[in-house]
């Protein structure tokens, strides 16, 4: 039985319930987790507040944050294993993905660290002969982290060393289904040299804990990662408090593939930019764009490599696709497969649960003849679904591309220099992959345009979400003028 981390320990819910997460693939009881309430937060926020009002964390130097920031890279990379397990346990992704998900975060870690010593503001020399300006960046305070699903260690490790090595403390919500390896981290911070009420974490449910975390007056900045339902609750909670508060969203992100493309390297990467995660993945590339030409014999090799992929018990090392999170995301990918054969896609792979014990595994599924109205491309499905449409012309492959609400990410192919950039500079999403698919570097930022999201993680602008600019002016010598 899990407890929630409160002022640098475990401590029992305000009215001591418990909730459960599931395994998806084996339908069994993976552990037993503290049910989060209005007064948990309170808590948790007001432990955070304390450590970054008086505790030593926003004064430490660079360095002295960015050794800490490298001891939690260590101490990750020393529990891989477990992690590992744990993360698949709770998410039903594959074993050797979460082991390399674990391995990414650790990098992100060190990178994180070193932006911990280059934190920097800005001097003005040449105000006039008596003035002196500088800009100071400071800590922006108490943030709050709330996380979703998919991506448990990942994505909390996408906020959270960014915000420590701006010298902020915080407050985490990770998502009810996968709290696991987020309170794993939190001791190990502790163990690594974070002091005590920098790093809290409240398990439970959106409503109440992360809805309770969004509208508390101490917080100073909210930092969320899920859907754009729940994404819109969060920002208009944050507006009404004006709080300062980052969005990263949901995707129906296009991959494009022009008759001049290397189709061989291209295959690989398109089927696999599906059905990774078993299609749980804002960056899925869902929907396949196909110029006319080569359509029907792309297709083809899509549904021929797609027939290869291993669907089965996450824990198995073969294995590339696992389980489905849970029935009620079942339902809804259920609910697309319908909908796209009703609106009149064609049906050219899968679309059916597989007959296992608990059915929570999905077939890899293809549809084509997919037009840009129906719900199966402008949606999110979330699921192991791809939609293939087919496009006449550059002019066409952009406008089709762009007309959806999301702008999270893109992928295209070609071997026109002039193709490539033309296509980049006018989709309008925060990240372009020309002749490769879903790569990533913590170097480079990360986010939406549109509904996908608002500010960015990643990069070394990561940490502008998590500091203040202060101006601070200096008259240098005599005052040689009066008011009166
Ligand atoms: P979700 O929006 O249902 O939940 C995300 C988190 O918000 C969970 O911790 C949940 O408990 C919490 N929450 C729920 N209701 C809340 C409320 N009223 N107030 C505050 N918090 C609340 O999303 P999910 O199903 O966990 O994750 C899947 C979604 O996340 C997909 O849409 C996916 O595209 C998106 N996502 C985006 C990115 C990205 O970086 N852009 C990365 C991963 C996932």
């Amino acid at each position: 039985m899990e407890k929630h981390w409160i002022g640098g320990k475990y401590v029992r819910a305000e009215l001591g319930d418990q909730f459960t997460t599931v395994s998806p693939a084996h339908d069994t009881t993976v552990n037993s987790y503290a049910l989060g309430t209005a007064k948990d937060i309170h808590r948790a926020v007001q432990s955070a507040r304390e450590a970054f009002d008086s505790g030593p964390w926003p004064h430490m130097s660079g360095k002295e944050r960015a050794d800490i920031l490298i001891n939690i890279a260590h101490q990750i990379l020393a529990n891989c294993d477990e992690l590992a397990e744990l993360e698949t346990l709770e998410s039903g992704k594959p074993i050797t993905q979460a082991h390399d998900e674990i391995k990414t975060a650790v990098d992100v870690w060190h990178y994180a660290a070193t932006l911990a010593r280059q934190l920097s503001g800005e001097t003005y020399n040449h105000l006039g002969p008596q003035k002196l300006g500088f800009v100071l960046r400071e800590p922006a305070g108490v943030v709050g982290l709330i996380t979703p699903w998919n991506f448990p260690l990942l994505i909390i490790s996408q906020k959270l060393p960014f915000a420590l090595a701006a010298g902020c403390t915080s407050v985490i919500k990770p998502s009810e289904l996968t709290p696991g390896t987020t309170l794993k981290l939190a001791s190990y911070a502790h163990e690594a040299g974070v002091p005590s009420g920098v790093i809290n974490v409240v398990t439970g449910f959106g409503d109440p804990v992360g809805a309770c975390l969004s509208e508390q007056p101490d917080i100073d900045v909210i930092s969320f990662t899920g859907s754009t339902e729940v994404g819109r609750k969060v920002a208009a909670t944050a507006g009404k408090n004006l709080k300062r508060c980052s969005l990263e969203l949901g995707g129906k992100n296009p991959h494009i593939i022009f008759a001049d493309a290397d189709q061989d390297a291209a295959l690989d990467p398109v089927v696999f930019g599906v059905y990774f995660n078993m299609g749980e993945c804002c960056n899925s590339g869902s929907r396949v764009l196909l110029e006319e030409s080569i359509a029907e014999e792309f297709t083809q090799r899509i549904i021929d490599y797609s027939r290869k992929i291993p669907v089965g018990d996450p824990l198995s090392a073969e294995v590339k696709v696992g389980a489905i999170i849970n029935n009620a995301h079942l339902d809804k990918i259920n609910h697309y497969i319908q909908s796209g054969t009703a609106c009149g896609a064609r049906l050219r792979l899968g679309g059916s649960q597989l007959p296992t014990l608990n059915g929570r595994f999905f077939e890899p599924t293809v549809f084509d003849q997919v037009t840009g109205d129906m719900p199966i491309a402008r949606q999110e499905v979330f699921g192991p679904v791809l939609s293939i449409l087919t496009f006449k012309t550059k002019e066409e492959a952009i406008q089709i591309a762009n007309d959806t609400m999301y702008g999270l990410s893109a992928g295209l192919w070609t071997s026109n220099v002039d193709t490539a950039f033309e296509v980049s500079r006018n989709i309008r999403a925060g990240t372009i992959w020309i002749n490769c698919f879903m790569d990533g570097h913590p170097e480079l930022p990360f986010g939406g345009y549109k509904d996908s999201g608002l500010g960015r993680e990643l990069g070394r602008f990561s940490t502008d979400e998590f500091t203040e600019l202060k101006t601070v002016q200096l008259h240098i010598g005599k005052h040689s003028h009066t008011w009166l």
